[in-house]
């Protein structure tokens, strides 16, 4: 569907003003970023896959009591959400060691973590999403310390039930990213869970063999990247139909080229 100028492109999505006041249309595009912005190409098929996978799974969190922004899927490509302030820290959770945490401390990928440990990173293209602390946070006002007690709180709830979602289809959930805003209504301000939930900020190993279903095959080279994400799909009973999945594999496969800058970060 043809749309206005988007009132915001970010590296894997973009937000239309949606049709009533307080909502937005964002839209899942297939371009794939890693080491901020370092490494760019597209992954032919993800933003339909994420779509789906994202619609599913705040759908499963809505049901246990999570407020997301989610409203309704509108085709494709696109959903519908509610428009949120959204607070500029992005929330990792960690069950294992791996990705810029195992690089951060040298700690081998793999090895689990005593308990799932919560840390944040400001949103920040030009400084790199540097990790914050709490203090941080409050001083500089990106959050206040009741918003930040919610959004551990959902974090950790979130990942207890998405642990055991993925587990039940064999799949490992290593470690994850979320995003949260504040929802204005009625002159009451709440905080819920935004952005998406999909293999681009997921990892998701096979509990059997170990294998990577989420976006460090892109990250890494590792190949055979929409299959992951449609492993992912299939696995959630959300695969779109084979007429569509060969649409999708007939457009340009998985292409990725380094800018000329040097990757030094692991985000
Ligand atoms: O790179 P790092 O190990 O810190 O990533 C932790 C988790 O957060 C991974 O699942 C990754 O996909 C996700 N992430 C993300 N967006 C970022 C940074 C990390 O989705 N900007």
């Amino acid at each position: 569907m043809k749309r206005n100028k988007p009132i915001y492109e970010g590296k894997a999505k973009l937000l239309f003003e949606g049709p009533e006041p307080g909502t937005l249309i964002q839209y899942f595009k297939d371009d794939a970023t890693a080491f901020n912005n370092q490494k760019k190409g597209t992954i032919s098929g993800k933003g339909v896959l994420n779509n789906r996978i994202s619609e599913y799974l705040m759908l499963r969190l809505e049901e246990i009591g999570i407020p997301t922004h989610f409203i309704r899927t509108l085709n494709m490509r696109e959903q519908l959400i509610k428009a949120v302030e959204i607070i500029p820290i992005e929330v990792v959770v960690r069950n294992v060691a791996a990705g810029s945490f195992a690089k951060r401390f040298a700690v081998e990928e793999g090895i689990p973590l005593p308990y799932a440990l919560v840390e944040y990173f400001l949103k920040s293209d030009s400084l790199g999403d540097p990790m914050v602390s709490e203090e941080h946070i409050f001083a500089f006002g990106w959050a206040d310390p009741s918003e930040l007690d919610e959004i551990r709180y959902l974090s950790l709830r979130i990942n207890d039930y998405l642990s055991g979602l993925f587990l039940g289809v064999g799949l490992q959930l290593v470690d994850f990213k979320l995003e949260f805003g504040r929802l204005y209504e009625e002159g009451h301000v709440s905080i819920i869970l935004a952005d998406e939930i999909s293999p681009d900020n997921c990892r998701l190993w096979d509990t059997k063999t170990g294998d990577k279903l989420d976006k460090d095959r892109f990250r890494r080279d590792l190949g055979k990247v929409e299959e992951a994400y449609q492993e992912v799909a299939r696995r959630l009973g959300v695969l779109p139909t084979a007429d569509i999945i060969e649409k999708l594999n007939t457009t340009k496969k998985t292409t990725a080229k380094k800018t000329t800058k040097k990757v030094s970060k692991t985000k």
